[in-house]
């Protein structure tokens, strides 16, 4: 693929490729807020996208991917799953650090390096934020059986299988609250205020909904 697209544009085809794959109607103000950038720099990106082709704004203001502007949004998201299994099963980075340093080094992948990466790791595989290559939907996950904490179970026992992975501080803030991909925990209570009390080996904790909307978990096997 020729590189005739700038990092930044790339960055917002990805958002919206993976905003719509969450099933979300894609408008600027849903790009500011992810990209953490003001509206009228969301404006003029946009403007330019759909110069290049990338994206339609559609009279209900609402953004959509062209065929160009789709496959440019996957080969990104692809680089970046692949950069960041690279970073991890290679140089044994850790998980909460490496969703930044991938979105950095997603830009500068050739195609030769990309084809290396591919060979190397696979495509099918997930990265240490148990997430695969977007898009997917809330509905193939939970075609796996998979559910966000938001919406388990009390008194019910699951693992985590994956964290939604676009907001580095997110990352930070799961990690020192001691939950990793794989952690074991068990649903205390949902609670009036929308939080949800969970208990896991390090003690009890009580996650806002932007938390719990993000730790998608699988139910124990009690069999165990
Ligand atoms: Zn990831």
């Amino acid at each position: 693929m020729k590189e005739t697209i700038h990092a930044s544009q790339q960055d917002y085809l990805k958002a919206i490729l993976e905003a719509d794959a969450e099933g979300r109607q894609v408008i600027p103000t849903l790009l500011a807020h992810w990209l953490k950038v003001s509206a009228p720099a969301v404006t003029m990106a946009l403007k330019r996208l759909k110069r290049g082709g990338f994206v339609e704004v559609g009279a209900d203001g609402i953004v959509r991917l062209t065929p160009a502007g789709r496959e440019i949004a996957f080969h990104t998201a692809l680089r970046h799953h692949l950069i960041e299994r690279m970073l991890a099963e290679i140089f044994g980075m850790e998980w909460y650090e490496i969703h930044e340093e991938a979105e950095r080094l997603e830009h500068a992948v050739s195609p030769a390096f990309e084809a290396k990466l591919r060979e190397k790791l696979g495509e099918s595989g997930a990265c240490p934020h148990g997430n695969f290559v977007l898009p997917e939907s809330p509905e193939e996950r939970k075609n796996r059986g998979e559910l966000p904490l938001s919406e388990a179970a009390v008194g019910c026992r699951y693992s985590v299988v994956s964290l939604q992975e676009r907001d580095p501080n997110l990352l930070l803030f799961l990690h020192r609250s001691g939950i990793d991909p794989g952690l074991s925990l068990l649903v205390a209570a949902k609670n009036y205020d929308e939080t949800v009390s969970i208990h896991i080996n390090k003690g009890d904790l009580i996650l806002g909904r932007p938390a719990a909307e993000a730790i998608w978990l699988k139910l124990e096997n009690k069999n165990k």
